[in-house]
C-alpha cells in the first residue's frame, strides 16, 4: 500500500470500476447526485454487455428494474430502446403479481446504455483495465490501470462481475482464464484485494450454446409472439410514449429436450466440467445446468427449451434451458436430438465459469467494505447472480459512494421500501451460500412492493437526494397525481348496470338493479378499473398504468393496510440504533450463538439484528436491555 496521490492524472469524487449492470447504475447514480464521476472499464464497447441471455425482468427482477428506474437508473430506459419480445408473466394471477420480462436486441441494449451514460452530465467513461487500487493507509484514494493511467478518487466502487480470477470450462479438458467468453480475467486486482484482507470465495455459473436460426425448422416449433402492443408497456417511467414500439417485435420459440437428448447427457455426464470434477464451486440453484436437471429430476420426461432471438441484426438464437459445460461435440449432438434442431448449426458452445466473490457480510448496509475506507462493492462480486440484482446493488453503492464523497449522510433503504433494500439487507445480514437471486418470497412486503408502484415507493427518496432533472420531477408528480385523481374519479363516478354488465366476468354477475359507484365494482376480483371508467363514459385520457395502481389500491386496501402497519413496526425497530462498538462477547444475557453471530455482522439496528439467523426474540430483548443500560 503506497501513497501515489501526487501522480494522479485527475481526481474524481467517485470512480466506478467495471461497465456491467452494476457499474453503469453506480456511475449514473453518483453523477445524478452531483458527484464528479468516472467509470473505468476494460473495453468501452462492452459497456452494458449481457454476459448470458439478453433478457431483462421476470418475477421480482422486473420490479427491481422499475425501482432502479424510479431512482434515475438506466436499465429500464435501455430496455425500452431494445425490446424485441415482451411477455407479462403471471398475467393469469392478476395485476398485483404481474411480472414484465423483455427479450432484448443484445447490441442495441449495449449501445443504448453507452448513449445514456454519455448523456449523463458529470460522468465520463474511460477505457482501462484496473490493475490495482492505491491506498493511503487503510483508505482507498485511487487506482492504477494496466495501461499505466493513475486516477484519484474520494470513493471507489468495484463492480467487476465474473472477471476476478475467472476461469472458463468446456468439458473436463478445456479450461482457460477469462472473465467471460473472449475477454481476459482480472488477476492483479483480485490478488491485491485478498492481500488487503478481504475474505474470498468461489462460485460458478454457466451459459447455453447458441445456434444459427437459419438452420432451425421453425415450423416444427411452438411460436410465442410478443405481448408488447397488448400491454403498451414502458419499463421506464421517463421513456417517451412510443419508445418501445419503435422496434418491430420478434417471436420466441418453444421446443423440448426429450428422452434421446437426456440419455446422451447421462452417457457423457463424467465429461461435464461440473460433474467431472473440474469445478468444485457452487452454482445458481435456480438457473441450473442441464446436467443438474438430468441428475436431480431423472423422472421428468422432457424439459422445456426456449429459442430466444439475440437481435434484429443476427439470426443467432439463444437456447434457454440448455446451460451446459459438456464438451462441444456432445453439445452439438444433444442439440440435434431436439425437435426442430435436427440440422442445427451451433454458433457458440455453452460453457461454465468459476470466479471469485467476496462474502457480503464483509459489507455494511450501504455495501461499503467495513474494513477499508472509501471502498464499495456491487454486483456479482458480492455473490449474487443476474443483471437486475447487479443493477440494484450498483444503484445503492453508487448513491452511497457519491454521498460519502460529497460528505452527505448515507442512504439505507428499509426492507418495506423495495426489493433493492431486501437484496442489500439479505446480503449483508445473512450472507450467501449459493449465488443469490431475488424471488418475491424473499420480501415480507410483496403485495405493497410491485412493479406498478415503484415511483410511489421511491420517488420521495429520489426527490430528497436531488436525483431528478427538472423535467423528470414534473413527470414523477404528474404520474402520482394521476393515481390520486383516478381513485377520486372512481369514488365519485356512477355507472349504470347496463354500462357495467359487459365489463364483468361473466357479464352482469351479481349486479344491483341501480347505478353504483365505479370504485365499488372495481373492488371485485378480475374487474378492470380502466374498463369500468371507459364503460361509464369517462372520455378524458386515462393513464393505463396509473389506473392499475389505483385499481389495486381499491381491491386490496385491507391487505395493504396490514402490510403498511408491519412496515411501520419495522421502521420503529430500525430506528433503534445499535452502537458500532457494542462488546457482544461480554453480553452474557444473550445466547452464545447470538453473541458470536452479532459480533460477526455488527448490525446497525435492532431490526437488522433480528434478521440474523440464530438471533432469537429473547436475544433481542437482551440487546435492548444492554443498550439502554449503557446509555
Ligand atoms: P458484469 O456484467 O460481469 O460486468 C463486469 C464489468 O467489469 C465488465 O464491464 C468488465 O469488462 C469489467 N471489468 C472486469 N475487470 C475489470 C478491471 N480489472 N478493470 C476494469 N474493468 C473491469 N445470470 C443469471 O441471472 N442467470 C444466468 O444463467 C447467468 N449465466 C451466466 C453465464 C455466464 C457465462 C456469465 C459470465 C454470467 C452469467 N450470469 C447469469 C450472470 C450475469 O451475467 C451477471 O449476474 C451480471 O452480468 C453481473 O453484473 P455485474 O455488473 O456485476 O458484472
Amino acid at each position: 500500500m503506497n501513497d501515489a496521490r501526487a501522480a494522479f492524472e485527475e481526481t474524481y469524487d467517485v470512480v466506478v470500476i467495471g461497465g456491467g449492470h452494476a457499474g453503469v447504475e453506480a456511475a449514473v447514480a453518483a453523477a445524478r447526485l452531483g458527484a464528479r464521476t468516472a467509470l473505468v472499464t476494460s473495453a468501452l464497447e462492452t459497456i452494458g454487455q449481457m454476459s448470458c441471455n439478453p433478457a431483462i425482468g421476470g418475477v421480482a427482477k422486473g420490479v427491481v428494474v422499475r425501482e432502479v428506474d424510479a431512482l434515475g437508473g438506466v436499465m429500464g430506459r435501455a430496455t425500452d430502446r431494445a425490446t424485441v419480445q415482451f411477455r407479462m408473466l403471471n398475467r393469469g394471477k392478476g395485476p398485483a403479481v404481474w411480472s414484465p420480462r423483455a427479450q432484448c436486441d443484445r447490441g442495441l441494449y449495449r449501445r443504448a446504455v453507452r448513449t445514456l451514460l454519455e448523456a449523463q452530465p458529470g460522468l465520463v467513461t474511460l477505457q482501462g483495465t484496473v490493475a490495482r487500487l492505491v491506498f493511503d493507509g487503510a483508505r482507498v484514494v485511487g487506482l492504477e490501470t494496466l495501461e499505466g493511467r493513475r486516477i484519484g478518487a474520494r470513493a471507489v466502487v468495484i463492480t467487476t462481475g465474473t472477471f476476478l480470477r475467472g476461469r472458463l470450462h468446456i468439458g473436463t479438458t478445456t479450461a482457460m482464464a477469462g472473465g467471460r467468453a473472449g475477454e481476459g480475467a482480472t488477476t492483479h486486482l483480485a490478488e491485491q484485494l485478498e492481500d488487503a484482507g478481504l475474505t474470498v470465495a468461489r462460485f460458478k455459473t454457466g451459459t447455453p450454446p447458441r445456434i444459427d436460426g437459419r438452420s432451425v425448422d421453425l415450423d416444427a416449433l411452438v411460436r410465442q409472439p410478443s405481448e408488447l402492443a397488448e400491454f403498451d408497456y414502458r419499463w421506464s417511467h421517463f421513456s417517451a410514449p412510443g419508445d418501445p414500439s419503435a422496434l418491430p417485435q420478434l417471436p420466441c420459440w418453444l421446443t423440448h429436450l426429450e428422452a434421446e437428448g437426456k440419455a446422451l447427457i447421462a452417457a457423457h455426464i463424467g465429461e461435464s466440467a461440473m460433474y467431472g470434477g473440474a469445478i468444485a464451486a457452487r452454482g445458481p440453484r435456480y438457473c441450473p445446468s442441464v446436467e443438474d436437471k438430468i441428475v436431480k429430476f431423472p423422472d421428468a420426461t422432457r424439459h422445456q427449451l426456449f429459442l430466444e432471438p439475440e437481435g434484429h441484426d443476427t439470426a443467432e438464437l439463444y437456447v434457454n434451458g440448455l446451460s451446459t459445460s459438456l464438451p462441444a461435440p456432445v453439445q452439438l449432438a444433444i442439440l440435434r436430438t431436439v425437435r426442430g434442431l435436427e440440422r442445427a448449426v451451433m454458433t457458440r458452445a455453452g460453457y461454465a465459469i468459476e470466479y471469485d466473490y467476496y462474502p457480503p457480510t464483509q459489507l455494511d448496509p450501504t455495501l461499503r467494505v467495513k474494513a477499508l475506507d472509501g471502498l464499495w462493492l456491487a454486483g456479482q462480486i458480492n455473490g449474487t447472480t443476474g443483471y437486475e440484482e447487479a443493477a440494484g446493488q450498483g444503484l445503492l453503492a453508487g448513491l452511497n459512494a457519491g454521498l460519502a464523497a460529497l460528505e452527505r449522510p448515507p442512504l439505507v433503504l428499509g426492507r418495506e421500501t423495495s426489493y433493492v433494500a431486501v437484496l442489500a439487507d439479505d446480503l449483508v445480514t445473512r450472507g450467501v451460500d449459493e449465488p443469490y437471486r431475488l424471488f418475491t418470497s424473499r420480501s415480507e412486503f410483496r403485495l405493497t412492493i410491485r412493479q406498478d408502484n415503484a415511483l410511489r415507493r421511491l420517488s420521495g427518496v429520489g426527490e430528497a437526494l436531488g436525483l431528478y432533472a427538472p423535467g423528470e420531477l414534473a413527470q414523477v408528480h404528474r404520474r402520482l397525481q394521476a393515481e390520486d385523481d383516478l381513485r377520486a374519479l372512481a369514488e365519485r363516478t356512477s355507472i349504470q348496470p347496463s354500462q357495467a354488465s359487459p365489463v364483468l366476468s361473466p357479464p352482469g354477475e351479481n349486479l344491483p338493479a341501480h347505478a353504483v359507484k365505479v370504485a365499488e365494482l372495481a373492488r371485485r376480483q378480475g374487474v378492470s378499473l380502466h374498463a369500468l371508467l371507459v364503460a361509464a363514459g369517462v372520455d378524458a385520457p386515462i393513464d393505463r398504468e396509473a389506473a392499475v395502481t389505483a385499481e389495486l389500491e381499491l381491491k386490496y386496501a385491507g391487505y395493504f393496510a396490514r402490510e403498511r402497519q408491519a412496515a411501520e413496526r419495522l421502521a420503529r425497530l430500525s430506528s433503534f440504533a445499535l452502537p458500532a462498538d457494542l462488546p457482544y462477547d461480554a453480553l452474557l444475557s444473550l445466547s452464545f450463538e447470538a453473541r458470536q453471530k452479532l459480533a460477526a455482522v455488527r448490525p446497525e439496528t435492532l431490526a437488522q439484528a433480528g434478521r440474523i439467523p440464530g438471533v432469537s426474540p429473547s436475544d433481542l430483548q437482551g440487546l435492548v436491555f444492554e443498550v439502554e443500560r449503557r446509555r
